[in-house]
């Protein structure tokens, strides 16, 4: 064949290739085009699924006249002129290709109005036929309708889904569009039946609430941080809304959607020990940044970004959200479970020195000295320790004057630890109930009501912040060396893996070599593993497992978190384990001093809570 130029109408299809997969592709332009004309309003009308009808209708600046004809024109645009407008994009739209693509697949029909025209003007389009300018009759704005999509590409068409199938991405997309334009009334109609109608002016909070479902809203723990020009502000779900796929993440760049895998992969490691590994965190997340500081002409849909400094932004997303999720106390109260994703949510008990000596039960002044003492110590446990100091000194006070604490004068560094000692006499002392059901689970109160622990799990998030701890500050864990070396059959990949691991083996206190061609010798093991009875080839070869794995980076961070996370539920107290009454007192009184003691290392809770409340519904009291 000769070489030809293309076809208008061919060059608009193979745009339209690109950029118009489906009815919602139709959604997300023209809509984006009526953002970038400053709609208040903008109302979406579809029928059958988008095969039928698309109608947009706005109250932007609509389109002078003279310039209707070349809003259908490939690469014609009011919203950059020059390359350098390409470097600061402010816009939605800047490719000037949608309309021309939409129209070359479809019967389009664009009618507008500037506020300062007596009337507006309509032009009709199918294909490569054209319908000139005409004068019509409306209200300033714009109003576009596309019908039979893909009327002249049958292997699109083809590409369709049932009706229900398309108008569900319909409203993912213009709800998506909706969330990040709270200012902007959004109605939504399919078949004459209203999906939702956002009134304009609203705030971001409150739209975010309003598009994901008000029963969720105390699942929501709201963030901000803005440093470095990186401000972002979002909602993040708590852990027991994670679902197994992303589609309830919002990520945000300048107010356009975006899937970025970076933001995405930061997202999911704050949530790392939170939720397991196979689910996904619900989260809202807007990233705002200096235009020049995002590129996102690198993808024909603009889902895809690229930032000048995708570190920066990583890092700030994965420690403001890591942030708002560790200042909360995020033990599932068993009302969720029951009301689904909806149910209370504990807030963390705050700490009022005032509020001491008054009975959590009765909510009144305890009166005997044993009460007071016992819930002088259960505050105590619970409070920041920065204001340990602060509350000590006061409480104590109050304590010498109640008569349940000497006044000794305090002599050096020897003061703490007697501090520390009291402290620790009294919480043995407490008398919380503390039982163990089927050798599996801790029963105990708290100040909220009855406490359920997995005691494997709690145990297993202990040993795994053990470890890192161990790690963080002194390198490497302990490590015991054996009388005579654990031998075991390896394959070729586990004998190559030794190698590529051998720093990460190191760290966690292995010593293990080939011997022969099929062969690995484990000549030290860590000690803690060893202390538990742990089989060093079974452990060896679940490591080595999990190293010859494909996305595993044995130089990450997270690869020494997972293997950490491994040693840690070999090492832990398994469900059936009898425990002695003073094993118990001693895993609780060390749960109160972890961090995130309320999931295990893979994201499972290890702890719910049925709180006084729910008792009190369920045994119909309230
Ligand atoms: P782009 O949005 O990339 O500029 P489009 O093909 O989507 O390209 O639109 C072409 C032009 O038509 C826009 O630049 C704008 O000037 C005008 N336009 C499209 N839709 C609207 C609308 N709803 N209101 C006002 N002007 C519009
Ligand atoms: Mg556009």
């Amino acid at each position: 064949m000769p070489i030809r130029k293309l076809s208008p109408l061919l060059v608009n299809q193979i745009a339209a290739g690109e950029a118009i997969e489906r009815p919602a592709s139709v959604v997300k332009e023209l809509v984006e085009n009526s953002l970038d004309a400053g709609a208040t309003r903008i109302d979406v009308q579809v029928e059958d699924g988008g095969r039928e009808l698309i109608r947009i209708a706005d109250d932007g600046c609509g389109i002078p006249l003279d310039q209707i004809e070349l809003a259908l024109e490939a690469h014609a645009t009011s919203k950059i002129a020059e390359a350098i407008d390409l470097e600061a994009i402010a816009t939605m739209g800047f490719r000037g290709e949608a309309l021309a693509s939409i129209a070359s697949v479809s019967r389009l029909r664009l009618s507008s109005r500037t506020p300062d025209s007596p009337e507006g003007a309509v032009i009709e389009q199918a294909g490569d036929q054209r319908v000139g300018v005409k004068p019509i009759g409306m209200a300033p704005g714009t109003v576009i309708e596309v019908r039979n999509l893909f009327f002249n590409t049958p292997a699109r068409r083809k590409f369709m889904r049932a009706a229900s199938t398309e108008v569900g991405h319909i409203n993912d997309t213009l709800g998506r569009l909706a969330m990040a334009h709270p200012d902007v009334g959004f109605k939504m109609t399919h078949n004459d039946r209203v999906t939702f109608d956002y009134p304009p002016g609203q705030t971001p909070r409150r739209r975010c609430v309003d598009r994901l479902g008000h029963e969720i809203e105390e699942g929501l723990l709201e963030f901000e941080s803005d440093e470095r020009g990186v401000r972002l502000w979002g909602l993040a779900g708590r852990p027991v809304l994670a679902r197994p796929t992303a589609k309830h993440q919002y990520i945000y760049v300048n107010d356009r959607p975006v899937r970025d895998r970076t933001v995405m992969y930061a997202v999911k490691e704050a949530y790392r020990g939170l939720i397991e590994p196979n689910l996904q965190p619900m989260v809202v997340l807007f990233i705002n940044v200096d235009p020049t500081m995002v590129d996102v002409n690198v993808h024909p849909t603009k889902s895809e970004v690229r930032f000048a400094d995708t570190n920066a932004v990583r890092g700030q997303v994965l420690a403001v959200i890591r942030q708002a999720l560790l200042a909360t106390d995020l033990t599932p109260s068993i009302a969720v479970g029951q009301r689904g994703p909806g149910g209370a949510f504990n807030k963390p008990a705050g700490i009022n020195p005032a509020d001491l000596f008054i009975d959590t039960a009765t909510g009144e002044q305890s009166t005997d000295d044993e009460t007071k003492s016992r819930q002088f110590v259960e505050y105590f446990k619970r409070m920041d320790p920065k204001q340990k100091g602060f509350v000590y000194q006061q409480v104590k006070q109050d304590a010498v004057e109640a008569g349940i604490a000497r006044d000794e004068p305090r002599n050096g560094n020897g003061a703490h630890d007697e501090e520390d000692e009291k402290l620790n006499e009294g919480i043995r002392a407490s008398s919380k109930p503390i039982l163990q059901v089927h050798d599996s689970y801790i029963v105990t109160q708290d100040e909220q009501g009855i406490v359920i622990i997995d005691q494997h799990a709690l145990h297993e998030r202990m040993m795994f912040e053990l470890l890192i701890e161990r790690v963080r500050s002194s390198g490497s864990l302990e490590s015991q060396r054996m009388l005579t070396p654990a031998t075991f059959k390896a394959t070729d990949a586990q004998i190559e893996a030794l190698d590529t691991i051998g720093p990460l083996l190191e760290k966690i206190g292995v010593d293990a070599q080939p011997l022969g061609p099929n062969t690995i010798a484990v000549h030290a093991y860590p000690t803690l593993l060893f202390d538990r009875g742990a089989d060093p080839v079974a452990f060896m070869t679940d490591l080595l497992d999990r190293c010859t794995d494909d996305n595993f980076i044995p130089s990450d961070e997270a690869a020494l978190h997972e293997v950490l996370d491994m040693m840690s539920c070999k090492a832990a107290i398994k469900a059936g384990d009898h425990l002695r009454d003073d094993e118990l007192a001693e895993l609780l009184r060390r749960r109160d001093q972890i961090d995130r003691s309320s999931n295990c290392p893979h994201g499972r809770p290890t702890t719910i809570r049925l709180t006084l409340k729910d008792l009190e519904k369920h045994f119909k009291r309230s």
